[in-house]
């Protein structure tokens, strides 16, 4: 359906009536933020359909900034959503600060193309001014209003005559400017909804496209900057779906051709409830700050949206973005409303962490950052084992228990990363300590074999068990609490456990112990 041939085609198609028109050779989306706000769960789903489309065809992802309604502008939103966007994986190819043929991707500084585009409706006469006052508007609002009807321009300014608009003009009347709706029979074929029919010149008066202060209106500009920006495909919300038929109306009067909409249903809670933009914790950077992976969310979004082959009983895996690329296929996403389960999004990353695991250079990248974490989580402390080995045994023992590799910095999970301090040895001898370290070499370490060998090792030496366990968690840890020591010791794994107990052998120990006391 999209090959190259056929696109070129689709493109070409009316050509001999128009000399604008764009020969497109390759597949354009484009994610069209206002940034008037962070972005969000919902901002990202749409972000990431057309990232994953365009992936998958070899096609270019653009973005564009849609900052006409100046007044709702959010200082610093252009710069974090940028921010958030390649945090989840989502290479730009086109956009502010990313170069491009068409450039500038920011609306408001496109406005000289805004103007030049109305002139060419002005003079094919498919929009005219009107000279209407905001005074009279608002008498036909309150007029519809009081007769139960929708509030509707009535076209007043349409069928103004050349000598009136020519009088009004030496005037110097302020204007805007409008849109001739027409008959829109043809329903759209929305790639996700299929047939959808909205006859826009029945419910509304005709639209402003551009403002008295010469700024384009949102549908002017989105669909000006489509046609330019060679736009071939465009996935957004539902709630934009009642304007495309608009949309569709500008192309015509234009005489462009108009690309191919897909439009992407309602994401909503687990329970069908709107998810609210208010609700801080739908924010992307919230996600980020709370440790999650980039691909625990990308998974988890596109989980609620579909696009993919499922086979029944399959197991839970999470993908890079670049492998849900390539299984991606717009007709399998779901036009119904998109369930966001929040089970899902834990299991996310600890599969991920699992995954990372799995390969020596992922290991790698964990481990620095659970360095990182760790130095975070304890500033002062300056004996801290961040051995790699270390690191990743701990992290090949927690990944299964794990949701967030920050849990690892928990407090009681100090002893992993916080050498004891100097410890005496006060109710085993420094030949005992010896001899246990050398019972542990040769075990395997898991909790039931080394829970055989301390009560063997404690019975061998006529050791109170528990006396002899205090001791050795003081001597691993330097706590006086924590989880049993069979499981400390198979947490910390073999290479710390010899460690933390030879470096106690070497310190000061009580005084019958130093006499016969053999360094090691
Ligand atoms: N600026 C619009 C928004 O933020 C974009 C709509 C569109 O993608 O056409 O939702």
């Amino acid at each position: 359906m999209y090959s190259k041939r056929t696109l070129a085609a689709l493109f070409t198609h009316h050509s001999i009536r128009t000399t604008k028109r764009w020969i497109h050779d390759e597949i354009r989306v484009r994610f069209a933020p206002s940034p008037t706000g962070y972005l969000h769960l919902g901002g990202l789903r749409t972000a990431l359909y057309n990232y994953l489309f365009t992936r998958n065809k070899n096609g270019k992802f653009l973005l564009r900034i849609e900052d006409t309604d100046q007044t709702r502008l959010v200082p610093g939103a252009t710069e974090s959503l940028i921010e958030d966007l390649l945090w989840a994986g989502i290479q730009i190819d086109e956009g502010p600060g990313f170069g491009g043929k068409c450039s500038p991707y920011v609306q408001s500084e496109r406005k000289q193309i805004y103007l030049e585009a109305v002139r060419e409706l002005l003079e094919n006469d498919t929009a005219y001014r009107c000279f209407c006052t905001e005074r009279r508007l608002e008498l036909l609002r309150k007029e519809a209003i009081r007769t139960r009807q929708v509030p509707r321009y009535d076209n007043k300014c349409r069928y103004l005559t050349p000598q009136q608009i020519a009088v009004l003009l030496a005037k110097k009347t302020p204007y805007c400017i409008r849109l001739k709706l027409t008959a829109h029979e043809e329903p759209l074929q929305d790639l996700i909804y299929g047939p959808v029919s909205h006859n826009v010149s029945e419910n509304e008066g005709d639209p402003v496209i551009m403002k008295s202060d010469n700024f384009p209106t949102y549908h002017f500009a989105n669909v000006v900057d489509d046609h330019m920006m060679g736009v071939t495909h465009v996935f957004r919300g539902v709630e934009w779906q009642i304007s495309t038929t608009k949309h569709l109306l500008l192309y015509k009067a234009f005489n462009w051709q108009p690309p191919l909409y897909g439009h992407l249903p309602l994401l909503v809670n687990h329970d069908g409830t709107k998810l609210s933009k208010r609700q801080g914790d739908i924010g992307i950077k919230h996600f980020r700050d709370k440790g999650y992976f980039s691909e625990a969310i990308v998974n988890y979004v596109v989980s609620a949206g579909g696009g993919f082959e499922h086979t029944p009983g399959q197991k839970q895996q999470v993908y890079s973005i670049d492998e849900l690329a390539q299984q991606f296929s717009i007709e399998r996403v779901n036009s119904h409303p998109s369930r966001l389960n929040p089970d899902l999004l834990n299991d996310f990353n600890q599969l991920h962490i699992l995954k990372m695991l799995q390969s020596k250079e992922n290991t790698e990248d964990l481990v620095r950052r659970v360095k990182a974490l760790v130095r975070q989580a304890y500033p002062k402390e300056q004996n801290l084992d961040l051995d790699d080995q270390h690191i990743e045994n701990v992290l090949k023992w927690a990944a299964k228990r794990l949701t967030f590799i920050q849990d690892l910095t928990a407090t009681k999970l100090s002893f992993l990363w916080v050498r004891p301090a100097e410890f005496k040895l006060k109710t085993i001898s420094n030949d005992q300590m010896q001899s246990l370290i050398e019972n542990l070499v040769s075990i395997e370490f898991t909790k039931d074999n080394l829970n055989q060998k301390l009560k063997e090792f404690a019975d061998e030496n006529n050791l109170k068990f528990a006396t002899f366990m205090k001791t050795l968690r003081s001597a691993l840890s330097g706590l006086k609490e924590g989880p049993g020591v069979a499981e400390m010791m198979d947490i910390l794994g073999k290479d710390s456990v010899l460690q933390r107990l030879r470096s106690n052998t070497n310190f000061k120990s009580n005084e019958a112990a130093t006499k016969v006391g053999k360094k090691s």
